[in-house]
């Protein structure tokens, strides 16, 4: 099914991809990239990640129908959430975690790397390096780290070493520069663990792989059920790993529409936003090329998003892919309509959504009184909310 389809071999989904890196990593990320094309059609390797997304990340997760949220919204249509939010450590995340710790473990490595922003992918790669006994390093930029201190210390608890990047202003992006200084002076003996469909080939195809369980599952579940495909999938997108994840084996279905939700953050026209794909211009981020929000200069653009796995200034090349051609529509809804998506979906279906999978929600909202009879729409329902009780405290607190 995957043959005929994106990326290329150099790693381009059309003009999109490919790998901007220093020299040094070339021989490291073709050797990624072999490796896990032998593990891919690895019986004993797909049945350990099966194994353990299994037993100790919790897969398969359910389908729920949403029948209360569709029925207040006035939907005639039938409003499936899949339920990424009871994973181990909250969220999709571990699906690429784990699928990459195991291969760091096929390939000899001894230490796995990562950057994180608020911490959820962190938290996700101490847990797996736990579990497959690998020595941890997590990059986080030092503003990062005084806001998100739980996460910090959840990875602590979990045996990783937390190293601040950056200075008292460090966020990501500071933190993706020290995890690449630190991978060329440490490539022999580490794998970089990239959270998203993002970074230099093969990153973008293989996290997308690993995160596809989802989009296979979903398929499985309503064909079991119904012996149909899906009318509509929805995911909000960051990187874009959730939503890939999903929509890949939708792909060729040309029947099914997908739709990824950005952040609008405050305002789109303010500037104050994480639009990538609706907003951005194509140049050269994170080890690829991608659309990408950037100022008049071509500098990387302050991205601004309630939820911190949206504040992200790039996108995964294969969204900019699927947006160019058309196939996947991408829209951005503002962080107060986020947060208004996680009160409803919390009393009327008693599921704390994360603000993240809330854009997703806060766009089904906005389709619902549209759809027709019988129609099945799936929203992705990537994490839960616990991570943002804080946030989604004060901020309704500071509209009473
Ligand atoms: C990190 C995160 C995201 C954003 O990442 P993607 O790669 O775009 O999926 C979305 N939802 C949750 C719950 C997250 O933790």
């Amino acid at each position: 099914m995957t043959d005929d389809m994106v990326p290329d071999e150099k790693g381009y989904f059309g003009s999109f991809g490919g790998r901007f890196v220093p020299e040094i990593l070339a021989p490291a990320l073709d050797e990624l990239t072999e490796a896990y094309r032998q593990a891919k059609k690895d019986p004993d390797f797909q049945r350990e990640l099966y194994r353990l997304l299994a037993e100790w990340a919790g897969r398969p997760t359910p389908l729920y129908e949403a029948v209360n949220f569709a029925e207040k919204l006035g939907s005639k249509a039938r409003i499936f959430l899949k339920r990424e939010d009871l994973l181990h450590t909250g969220a999709h995340k571990i699906n690429n975690v784990l699928g990459q710790g195991l291969l760091a473990v096929k390939m000899g490595k001894k230490r796995i790397i990562a950057e994180t922003g608020a911490g959820q992918h962190g938290v996700a790669v101490a847990a797996v390096c736990a579990m497959l006994k690998m020595e941890c390093v997590i990059y986080m930029g030092e503003k990062d780290m005084a806001r998100q201190s739980p996460n910090v210390a959840r990875m602590q608890l979990l045996g990783a070493e937390v190293k601040p990047a950056g200075g008292e202003n460090g966020t990501l992006k500071e933190a993706v520069n020290e995890a690449f200084r630190d991978w060329v002076a440490s490539v022999r003996e580490t794998h970089y663990l990239l959270g998203s469909v993002v970074g230099p080939h093969p990153f973008p195809m293989m996290v997308r792989d690993f995160q596809s369980v989802i989009g296979r599952e979903v398929k499985e579940q309503l064909k079991t059920r119904y012996n149909r495909l899906p009318d509509y999938l929805i995911a909000c997108v960051g990187g874009g790993s959730n939503a890939m994840g999903l929509f890949y084996p939708f792909v060729k279905e040309q029947t099914v529409k997908m739709v990824g939700v950005e952040a609008g953050g405050q305002d789109p026209a303010s500037g104050r936003h994480a639009a990538t794909l609706s907003m951005g211009r194509p140049g050269v981020f994170h080890g690829a090329r991608s659309l990408l929000l950037q100022d008049a200069d071509g500098n990387i653009a302050e991205v601004h998003s309630i939820s911190a796995g949206l504040d992200y200034p790039g996108v995964g090349p294969e969204h900019s892919y699927l947006k160019e051609s058309g196939r996947a529509d991408y829209t951005a809804v503002l962080d107060k309509e986020a947060l208004q998506a996680v009160e409803f979906l919390s009393l009327t279906e008693g599921i704390i959504p994360a603000l993240e999978s809330a854009h997703a929600l806060a766009y089904t909202m906005k389709l619902a009184p549209s759809l027709k009879e019988g129609q099945i729409v799936v929203v992705n329902l990537s994490g839960r909310g616990d991570k943002d009780l804080e946030i989604i405290r004060e901020q309704m607190e500071g509209k009473r």
